[in-house]
């Protein structure tokens, strides 16, 4: 009797010592700083294109990127639906989608600044992990593979969330790690513009930046220190589910990245991506078929629908994500509070709808062609 009531104890310390947590991840805010509402079809948003956008409402429209009041209340939205994450993921892709004429260096810095400002200005005391995304460059998507302006600006833009060292490293690559807040959690931050199919720079290149070199080491530490580490990033490995044969990275580095979560999934918890703006994942697999890993893809807050040849049905509702997990193990629970709606421009806040993701696999890559990014 008294074993007994010693293993039901034992069992309540258990489970006692599972320390719940939650976090955000948003993504691909997309402000369009040009939207207006307007009468004139060819006058609403430049993220348009030629394409006339009729009965705009405030919120937004499908074929438009995001216009202030949207990725306002989106994160006004965050703050009331969990106002105390842990941290947020932001895995970037700021700007709109213009032709770079449109943009320039100091335009794509105001931007990600102005996003800075609001995500602080509502969460004031929360640490932000933040990615740059493809169109958070100028020219976009040509991410160098060393230090730069615009990594220097970003770095000093993010410094309240970062520590010294990783100021230092966001300045030569736009990468880094940190500590989470649990007793054994750890972040990866990546920089996977660098693998970019659209990225010139960076192609011809057998490890840009070393950032796969950095990441082998952070990830063997890791597992040394005993830690679990969550891995985030913009541009995600893989295909495109709305195309099937568009892959993001060129393929030489897409078949890296998958050896490097071959070799250390014992120590990666979790993987979190956008540049999809879809509610989707990936699963990753061993030589035998065997399933080791997963990476959540976060539905965008733009609606914009995408001008990839082939694609049809290219807008999305906007999303945020919350998710439940351990702190002390980083295991994930995924719950998403709903979409905002932007159906004809008159959608009045979430939805909260549940979106349910669709799974698709990592194959090995195709050819592909050069073509307006997500
Ligand atoms: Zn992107
Ligand atoms: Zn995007």
């Amino acid at each position: 009797m008294r074993l007994l009531k010693l293993l039901i104890f034992l069992a309540h310390w258990g489970v006692a010592r599972a320390e719940p947590g939650k976090f955000w991840h948003i993504s691909d805010l997309h402000l369009d700083p040009d939207y207006k509402v307007s009468t004139d079809p060819l006058q609403v948003c430049p993220s348009a294109g030629s394409q006339p956008v009729s009965n705009a409402g405030p919120w937004g429209d499908y074929l438009c990127d995001s216009p202030w009041v949207l990725i306002n209340s989106s994160v006004y939205a965050m703050k009331e639906i969990e106002p105390e994450p842990d941290f947020i993921l932001w895995t970037g892709d700021d700007t709109p989608h213009v032709p770079n004429e449109r943009l320039g260096e100091a335009a794509v810095l105001a931007i990600v600044e102005r996003l800075t400002k609001l995500i602080r200005e509502v969460f004031p005391d929360t640490k932000v992990y933040a990615a740059l995304g493809n169109h958070d460059f100028h020219p976009k998507n040509q991410f160098p593979a060393g230090s730069n302006n615009i990594y220097n600006q970003v770095a000093e833009l993010w410094r309240p969330w970062l520590s010294n060292e990783s100021i230092s490293l966001f300045k030569e690559g736009a990468f880094y790690s940190e500590k989470l807040p649990g007793p054994t959690g750890r972040i990866v931050v990546l920089n996977t513009n660098l693998y970019y199919s659209q990225n010139e720079q960076t192609a011809s290149m057998a490890d840009p930046g070393q950032q796969f070199q950095w990441l082998e080491d952070v990830l063997t530490n890791a597992s040394r220190a005993g830690e679990m580490v969550y891995i985030i990033g913009h541009v995600p490995p893989g295909f495109f589910e709305k195309t099937q044969n568009k892959a993001w990275f060129w393929e030489g580095f897409n078949e890296k990245y998958l050896k490097v979560v071959q070799k250390h999934h014992r120590v990666i918890a979790g993987q979190f991506f956008g540049h999809h703006h879809t509610d989707s994942f990936r699963m990753f697999y061993d030589d035998a078929g065997t399933p080791i890993g997963v990476m959540f893809l976060t539905p965008g807050v733009t609606p914009w629908k995408t001008t990839l040849p082939g694609v049809v049905n290219g807008a999305n509702n906007p999303g945020i994500r919350v998710f439940e997990y351990d702190r002390a193990t980083l295991n994930l629970q995924v719950r998403s509070p709903g979409s905002a709606g932007a159906r004809g421009g008159r959608g009045e806040g979430p939805e909260h709808t549940t979106t349910f993701p669709n799974s698709q696999l990592i194959h090995a890559l195709g050819t592909t062609e050069p073509q307006e990014g997500q």
